[in-house]
């Protein structure tokens, strides 16, 4: 068997350090004669497991103690209806800006119980920027403004972030920047993200919250839709995804020994260079519809000049081994998604293959 350099949005690449260590603890997780899978969520082995996780998240992002780190499942999409459910509390709006197809799923989604203040919009340009934070028509009186720092669809990401206003917590779907670069958690109110981006496999949702947040919920909202229930348990209210967890913990010690989130930055920019240097390099054959600044790290959205060559162009490449770098549906085109667990060759064998189908086809 030959391994692929797999560019999908997720779930995506895991490290393959990180997948040779889960096959050899498979059967036997450090002599407890269990697999992960096995045990019970409450024994001291996987408590072990979950705990090691966390203080490693935290020394990796530098996560203050007034945060809670919560693992949880229903996806970054589920986080959609938990934010406004848990961080209205008496205000009666929110403020979002939107910057593509994520964006909107969350507005669509907090319109259900709060107003929504849209403070900014690419929509007139068709999501290829992000609005500058100058701009946008913010309420000082709104329970929380939520952005998304990297839209996976359309490719386009914070290039900074906005300045904390008043007591306006700041809320960031990071599903798919997250651990990609450095940033001041203390900046935000609460992040999330679902694993299977940047983190692990599919089934967990990470939050870090902000403790003063956790107590503005919604006096009816279902107990398992609170962050304060699932703080209390330590993430143990039911049972949680045990063995994604337990694989986030072995990207999480992956990503130390890389050292750390400041490496992972610099060699991401490196990656995201070399590709959109490709594509600019190619005299039109190729091009991204992102605007420079906002052009996303993590995945590289582009199109071909001829769009009847792209059938060829994705199977010459699955050919070559490089697969899933069909854009989403949404949006046609092609999407390379090269986070953390992206090696540079992967990169750089996408490169030559462009390269030399642009040579062929140009
Ligand atoms: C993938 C993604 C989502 C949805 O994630 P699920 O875990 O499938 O619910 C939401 N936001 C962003 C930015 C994403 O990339």
């Amino acid at each position: 068997m030959s391994k692929v350099y797999n560019f999908s949005a997720g779930p995506a690449v895991l490290p393959h350090e990180v997948l040779l260590e889960a096959q050899g603890e498979m059967l036997d997780w450090h002599g407890s004669g269990m697999s992960v899978m096995e045990m019970s969520h409450r024994g001291k082995e996987f408590m072990e497991i979950i705990h090691q996780a966390e203080q490693d998240l935290r020394s990796l992002m530098n996560i203050p103690s007034n945060y809670r780190v919560l693992f949880l499942q229903g996806g970054a999409s589920m986080q959609f209806s938990m934010v406004p459910l848990n961080l209205l509390g008496d205000r009666a709006s929110v403020d979002v800006v939107n910057t593509g197809h994520w964006s909107k799923l969350a507005i669509k989604e907090a319109r259900r119980y709060a107003g929504v203040n849209v403070v900014a919009s690419s929509e007139d340009r068709n999501f290829t920027y992000v609005p500058a934070s100058e701009t946008w028509q913010r309420d000082p009186q709104a329970a929380y403004l939520h952005f998304t720092s990297n839209e996976t669809i359309g490719g386009v990401q914070f290039s900074t972030f906005p300045e904390p206003e008043g007591e306006v917590p700041l809320v960031c779907d990071m599903s798919s920047d997250f651990l990609s670069r450095e940033i001041d958690v203390s900046r935000f109110g609460l992040i999330y993200a679902g694993a299977q981006k940047n983190i692990g496999p599919s089934g967990l949702t990470l939050v870090i919250v902000r403790e003063d947040l956790l107590d503005r919920a919604q006096p009816q909202i279902p107990t398992m839709m609170s962050y304060r229930v699932h703080a209390d348990a330590d993430s143990m209210y039911n049972t949680p995804a045990t063995y994604p967890i337990y694989i986030a913990g072995l990207v999480f010690k992956w990503l130390k020994a890389q050292g750390g989130v400041r490496a992972m930055e610099a060699r991401n920019e490196e990656k995201a260079g070399l590709l959109y240097h490709a594509i600019e390099q190619s005299g039109g054959f190729y091009h991204c519809p992102v605007e420079i600044a906002f052009r996303s790290r993590m995945n590289v959205v582009f199109r071909l000049r001829d769009e009847s060559l792209e059938e060829a162009f994705v199977a010459g490449a699955r050919a070559a081994g490089l697969v899933q770098l069909k854009g989403h549906r949404a949006v046609g085109g092609m999407r390379a998604s090269i986070y953390n667990a992206m090696p540079l060759e992967g990169v750089k064998a996408l490169v030559s293959y462009m390269l030399e189908f642009a040579r062929q086809h140009g």
